[in-house]
């Protein structure tokens, strides 16, 4: 088991793997399953490749949950960020279910756990607690073990991400990074830069529209 930083425990994710790559084992029934612990998802084609394809429609779930997970770690205001993250989820998840972005608005406003509660439990379902053996330290410890790869990444969620380092998006690009300290707002230096670069060329042409103005005024009153 692993403690993190509130020293509570962390179940770890398992997921079925080749008997070459396990970290142990499940046993159901007669059958042994080789396991091995799901690491903190990087969520790239080398996370991909080692621990199988993760379907399209989980992959844009995944992100979507994300939103929501840091609004609510960084116990995001709606009317101090209106365009903050959970405005981002409450767009995405509105236009996937078709409903009324005011109905979505309603409920995250009222309650935004409860609102994570039922959409984790609703793909929590092909996860399983279990007692497995750990090779490493000839013990038997618990687990959850998940059917999937799409499971398994909706659980590291609900087990790893209420801590520091966890995971959050970047305000540019809107990719999910492992961040290193809690304050870090982008996924990389490029990403850095480059809202640095807008913010500078915003406030540019915001300066350039007001001299335009004046010029327009002092033009209006010389003509008039
Ligand atoms: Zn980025």
């Amino acid at each position: 088991m692993i403690r993190n930083h509130n020293n509570a425990v962390t179940i770890p994710v398992l997921i079925r793997c080749e008997e070459i790559r396990r970290d142990g084992h499940v046993r159901v029934g007669k059958h042994l399953i080789p396991v091995r612990v799901l690491p903190l998802p990087r969520l790239d084609s080398k996370f991909e490749k080692e621990f199988g394809q993760v379907p399209e429609k989980s992959n844009a779930d995944f992100l979507r949950l994300l939103l929501l997970i840091v609004a609510i770690n960084n116990r995001e205001q709606p009317h101090l960020a209106p365009r903050g993250y959970l405005h981002s989820y409450v767009t995405v998840t509105a236009h996937k279910t078709s409903s009324k972005i005011e109905r979505v608005w309603e409920r995250v406003k009222k309650d935004p756990n409860r609102e994570l509660a039922a959409e984790l439990n609703h793909r929590l379902r092909g996860a399983k607690p279990v007692i497995w053996w750990v090779k490493s330290e000839h013990r038997l410890a618990p687990g959850l073990y998940c059917r999937d790869i799409a499971t398994a990444l909706f659980a590291q969620l609900h087990t790893r991400l209420q801590t520091p380092k966890g995971l959050a998006v970047c305000l540019r690009c809107e990719k999910p990074f492992i961040r290193s300290k809690r304050i870090q707002r982008y996924c990389s230096s490029n990403c850095g830069a480059a809202a640095r670069m807008s913010q500078m060329r915003q406030r540019t042409r915001k300066e350039q529209r007001s001299t335009n103005v004046a010029t327009e005024q002092w033009r209006a009153k010389k003509a008039g």
